[in-house]
């Protein structure tokens, strides 16, 4: 049984079966959905007797505070402790592989290497591919992989596939939300998944000072209104003002995408180098064409969805020059 339309499905479960000692890593600064099947794909191979070895490839192998909840953050190994002799490299949410970061080279020169994925664009950097756009997450693909493999899900698995499943669905708001995906969800619970725990944590266990970081971005929000963008960004010394770590800045945009005046909605946070990450989100509206900010995002070297994407700029003025060079001149209608 095979659940999506991929060739290499069958093979991967295979090679899955069939390997011992397992290194696994999801693309650096991982989010939920990284660490849900980084965690989930761990815990349940070590629930069928392997031996694995969790990571990425970005300093530190600590994930974020919204996210030291999961089960099996204890057994995440550093990058550099990746043993030469492992007998299968699984890389997961990675749309390219450079999104490995330190571990691109000692992945790449593993075979088999299994590259599970669902971002358009995919380079297909594995030697078997499983790249399923219409999966809402990675984890959702992992989940139908080692249920063929022959997991049995406990609730600590159960619950890094869920959390996975619901940061990249955006509690189930967006349109990669399926019915299968709500079935899978249904499926997790079964298995005790603490829902409402798992939202308190991710999305309701900020510290007070995110509230004042926040502040300053709506407070700095800017509106491009015939092209229908919105934009704010945050520097070094915001996080240092506010106490903020770089770690927690994640939801700030899904606050500023919020405006019924934007279709398109972007961040810009300064990086330790000076640099800025570009976070992109794009809304769809009935009887507007879509504006796919993956599109963007891989025009500058970065990569993601239609709906959500990124990639890294030198500053926030010609970031939003370029942005708008994709942005046609829309009407206010
Ligand atoms: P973010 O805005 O960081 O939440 O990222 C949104 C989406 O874009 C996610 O699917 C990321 O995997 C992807 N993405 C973000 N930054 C990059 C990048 N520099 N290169 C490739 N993909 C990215
Ligand atoms: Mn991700
Ligand atoms: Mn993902």
């Amino acid at each position: 049984m095979s659940r999506y339309d991929v060739a290499d499905w069958d093979a991967a479960v295979d090679t899955i079966k069939n390997a011992q000692r397992i290194a696994l890593a999801c693309h650096v600064n991982p989010d939920g959905d990284a660490l849900g099947a980084l965690l989930g794909t761990s815990l349940a191979l070590r629930s069928l007797g392997k031996t694995t070895y969790p990571t990425w490839g970005s300093d530190p192998v600590v994930p974020p505070p919204s996210l030291t909840f999961m089960p099996g953050v204890d057994s995440l190994i550093q990058f550099a402790d990746i043993p030469d002799e492992t007998d299968l490299f699984l890389a997961l949410d990675c749309g390219a592989a450079h999104r490995l970061g330190s571990v691109e080279k000692s992945a790449l020169e593993s075979n088999p290497l299994i590259n599970v994925d669902h971002h358009p664009g995919n380079d297909q950097f594995g030697t078997l591919n499983i790249v399923v756009e219409s999966a809402s997450s990675t984890s959702e693909i992992v989940a139908f992989l080692l249920k063929d493999a022959g997991v049995e899900f406990d609730r600590d698995i159960a619950t890094c596939l869920y959390t996975g499943v619901v940061t990249d669905t955006g509690r189930f708001q967006y349109g990669n939300s399926s019915p299968e995906t709500l079935r899978l969800a249904a499926d997790l619970l079964s298995y005790g998944v603490e829902a409402p725990q798992i939202a308190l944590q991710v999305f309701e266990s900020a510290p007070f000072s995110y509230l004042k970081l926040l502040g300053r971005v709506l407070e700095r929000a800017t509106l491009l209104e015939k092209q229908r963008f919105v934009y704010s960004w945050i520097t070094r010394k915001d996080l240092d003002d506010t106490g903020v770590g770089a770690d927690e800045t994640d939801l700030l945009i899904d606050a500023v995408r919020t405006t019924r005046d934007a279709d398109v909605a972007a961040i810009f946070k300064e990086q330790k180098d000076g640099n800025y990450r570009v976070s992109l989100r794009s809304k769809s509206r009935p009887n507007h064409p879509l504006v796919s900010v993956g599109e963007i995002a891989r025009a500058h070297g970065g990569g993601g969805h239609e709906l959500a994407a990124g990639y890294t700029a030198v500053d926030v003025e010609s970031a939003v020059r370029d942005i708008l060079k994709h942005l046609d001149d829309r009407s206010e209608s």
